[in-house]
């Protein structure tokens, strides 16, 4: 129904807690892009990228991820430094659609050695995973308005993640042909590891008294493709873009038809939205993590939060 305010708009409107998760992105260091000799220097536009070129290149890579901990990353905004980066990597690896700023500056100045992994596996439909019975045809199309249609957070399918894995290691391989081999095989490994974690999940979440999933923004919907939930949304693709009252009412009203005893919100925007759901419905409120960027010095990576996550959604949905 609406169209997309611009990012600057949504600043203004947004409340303080949400503007203080888009702005920290600016926090930056001029990093040390040049100071590792003899590897190929790769530039990640968030962290899930930046986690798969670590995987895939080993030790004969230095990737620094545009997105600083702690910020949420589609709203990045690059300074001049980042920029830089982006000029001088070997290779720039992104996801088209999913943050503005880098889709931008990757056309300008990235010529052709940048890799868009949305090519590397079809994205979904931004509604699919979002369907479900009582949902109006407005709140359909809000969720279409982002990434031109397509829901970017693949990452969080483990076997998509695999194939992109093997994706970057091909383009790393081109960069860097010597080494093309080692990146093949890396690539195999992070494979087998998230089969690994892919089984476990659908162990976890096989036999479950519910398989719906109130989320803060829809960043879930591979994860409900692949293990059968079904997403309820309570904003679109976008963190920033802010419940309608008519929205909140109708994620009340299937969080209560389908008792859902959680609400998850998520670590970098503010669970305000979630809370005032999970207080409307008595339900609680837990972290779900999409994943799209780590806290500032976390120990964590990928497959740990993963973890954490079919650790918290199996007691939610009376999975036995
Ligand atoms: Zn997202």
């Amino acid at each position: 129904m609406r169209t997309r305010p611009t990012p600057r708009a949504l600043l203004a409107a947004a409340t303080a807690a949400l503007a203080v998760g888009a702005l920290t992105a600016c926090g930056d260091d001029a990093s040390d892009a040049n100071a590792a000799p003899g590897k190929l220097n790769v530039v990640a536009a968030f962290y899930p990228l930046q986690f798969v070129a670590e995987k895939v290149g080993g030790d004969a890579v230095h990737v620094t991820n545009l997105a600083k901990p702690g910020a949420e990353p589609h709203d990045l905004e690059l300074n001049a430094d980042q920029v830089a980066q982006i000029v001088d990597a070997k290779v720039v690896v992104y996801l088209k659609g999913f943050q503005p700023a880098v889709d931008e500056a990757v056309e300008q100045q990235g010529g052709d050695r940048t890799f868009d992994v949305s090519t590397a596996v079809p994205l979904l439909d931004a509604s699919a995973g979002h369907e479900h019975e009582g949902e109006e045809a407005g709140a359909e199309e809000e969720h279409e308005e982002a990434a031109g249609g397509k829901d970017p957070h693949v990452w969080l399918d483990p076997t998509r993640l695999a194939t992109i894995g093997e994706k970057v290691a091909e383009r790393l391989g081109q960069a860097d042909p010597d080494r093309a081999a080692d990146y093949t095989a890396r690539a195999a490994t992070f494979r087998s590891d998230l089969d690994t974690l892919d089984k476990e999940y659908a162990a976890g979440l096989k036999t479950c008294a519910r398989r719906e999933i109130v989320t803060s923004h829809s960043a879930f919907g591979y994860l409900a493709d692949r293990y059968d939930l079904e997403q309820i949304g309570i904003t679109g693709l976008t963190p920033e873009d802010e419940p309608s009252a008519q929205r909140l009412a109708e994620v009340a009203t299937e969080a209560r038809e389908h008792k859902a005893t959680t609400i998850f919100f998520e670590t970098l925007v503010s669970p305000k939205v979630a809370e005032t759901i999970a207080g409307e419905v008595g339900a609680k409120t837990a972290v779900l993590d999409p994943i799209e960027g780590l806290q500032p010095g976390s120990s964590d990576d990928y497959f740990s939060v993963m973890r954490k996550n079919l650790a918290v959604l199996k007691p939610a949905l009376g999975c036995t």
